[in-house]
Order: C-alpha cells, then sequence, then structure tokens
C-alpha cells in the first residue's frame, strides 16, 4: 500500500493507494493542523495505520514549506512553523521502516497536474487558497518540465498592502484567502460583487504578466478559493482577454483532481 499525505497550516491529508500511478484513493482522513509538532506526527502515524492494515511500500509527503537541497528537513514551514527543522521524514522512515519522499506542496501539486493535464504542451498551475502559489510546467521528451515560482508574490499594486513576504502590492495581498479574511472580515465566497471586482481585476493582471512572460497553452487553478468560487474564473477570463493583446487567451479550468490535488502530488512523488 502507498501512503500520500498532504500537510497544509489548516489540514492534513492522509490517503492510501494501490498504486503511485493512481489518482484515485481506496481511503482518506483529514486531520486538523495542531501546528506541534510530535501531536502532528502522533496523529498522521495513528492515522497511517488506521487505513490499512499492509505493509506500507512507499510514503510520499507535499508540505507548505521550504525544503533544503537534500529534501530530507523542512528548512522554513511558514505557515506550520512548528514543523520548521523537524524530522519528519526520519521519524516517519524510523515509524514505517520504509522511503519517504517529502516535497514542496506546491511543487508536488504540479507533477500531480501533468498526470492528468497530458494533452497540453505546457501549462501554469495555480493554487488559490490562503494564500497563492503556483508553477509553470512544459512538455519536453515526454514529461513535463516543471519551473517552481512565487507568482503569488508579484507586485500589482505599487505601494499597495504589506505582504507577509516583506514586500509591498503582491498579489496575494489583493487575492489570497487569508488577505480577504484579514481586511474584509469574511470569507471569499460571501463578498460582495464590488469586492470582488477588485480580486478579479487584480487577478486578471497578474496572470496577464505571466501569460506574458511564461506563454502558457493553458492554466489550472486549484485551492480553497477556487473551488469555492469557480464562477469567478469566467469573470476573470474575461477581464484577461480586455488586457492581454500579445498572445492567444490559454484556457483556463479547475484542476481535474480538483480537492484532491495536494493527495495527488504527494502519491505521483512515489512513481518510479
Ligand atoms: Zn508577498
Amino acid at each position: 500500500m502507498f501512503i500520500a499525505i498532504d500537510a497544509g497550516a489548516t489540514y492534513i491529508r492522509v490517503a492510501n493507494a494501490s498504486s503511485p500511478n493512481s489518482t484515485e484513493f481506496t481511503q482518506r482522513s483529514i486531520l486538523s493542523t495542531k501546528n506541534n509538532y510530535e501531536e502532528d506526527l502522533t496523529q498522521i502515524t495513528d492515522s497511517i495505520h488506521s487505513l490499512t492494515n499492509e505493509p506500507v511500500k512507499k510514503i510520499g509527503i507535499a508540505v507548505a514549506s521550504v525544503l533544503n537541497e537534500e529534501k530530507n528537513e523542512l528548512i522554513f514551514a511558514n505557515n506550520i512553523p512548528a514543523w520548521t527543522k523537524k524530522p519528519l521524514k526520519q521519524d516517519l522512515e524510523n515509524e514505517f521502516k520504509t522511503e519517504v519522499i517529502i516535497e514542496n506542496d506546491v511543487a508536488a501539486a504540479t507533477l500531480g497536474e501533468s498526470l492528468v493535464n497530458t494533452d497540453s504542451k505546457s501549462f501554469l498551475f495555480i493554487s488559490w487558497g490562503s494564500g497563492i502559489g503556483g508553477a509553470f510546467a512544459k512538455h519536453v521528451d515526454n514529461k513535463y518540465e516543471i519551473m517552481s515560482s512565487e507568482l503569488g508574490h508579484q507586485i500589482v499594486e505599487i505601494n499597495g498592502r504589506e505582504c507577509s513576504c516583506g514586500q509591498n502590492g503582491c498579489l496575494e495581498t489583493y487575492c489570497g484567502g487569508a488577505f480577504i479574511k484579514k481586511f474584509s472580515g469574511k470569507m471569499a465566497k460571501d463578498l460582495d460583487q464590488e469586492s470582488w471586482e477588485e480580486i478579479e481585476e487584480k487577478f486578471s493582471l497578474g496572470l496577464t504578466n505571466l501569460i506574458a512572460i511564461l506563454l502558457p497553452e493553458k492554466i489550472t487553478f486549484a485551492g480553497g478559493v477556487a473551488l469555492d468560487n469557480e464562477n469567478r474564473l469566467e469573470e476573470i477570463r474575461k477581464k484577461i482577454s480586455k488586457t492581454l493583446k500579445v498572445y492567444p487567451l490559454p484556457e483556463i479550468e479547475i484542476s481535474k483532481n480538483r480537492e484532491n490535488f495536494g493527495l495527488v502530488g504527494a502519491l505521483s512523488l512515489l512513481r518510479d
């Protein structure tokens, strides 16, 4: 049995699958992130034991953190700070006596996206949840090359809102779920039309910039805000069509992996 773990600031999703090539899971469990490393490790190991009695062949983890080059240490887990510098890979390898592969969540999700998005020469994957992240993937020699970026921290307003990264006016400060909550006190789906106009405006500006630089054939979205507000993607697409003149408007759609995008990414790390 293969185990996939998608660890974020709010939830940790744990699932099992019979093959690392799968995009479907036998069982899933959703845990609340406690941001206490020992407690989180215990609930993850308990959850794996409860999912399967079979031997665990490999474990893949997509985690919201910057990793070191050897991918065995979480250098900076911005949204789960208690996990920073903790030996997550080693601890799980000791417990299950098997190989554990860890990757940054956005990089893993983009890899997972490449499994369901095989018909495009290139695509831009965007995770639109509490924060905004993403990566560009290009088809080369029968596989996708993935280029990570900090696209949520491109500046869309001069001297704009202060961002957690230290810059001002980042895309994330206007469109990220956490900043939307901070400035309006509401979830994105509960905002009025006027507030949405601003969000769509800023996102379409950010995407116009990205399209002009990367020339993607398709843009796919995942993440809580995107999934809760699917109809807004069409509004963003209309706004981009007014600003973008240098390149054809790419297709824009929700990822086929939907809410499983992180888990599919984690599982895809285990493919040979
Ligand atoms: Zn920023």
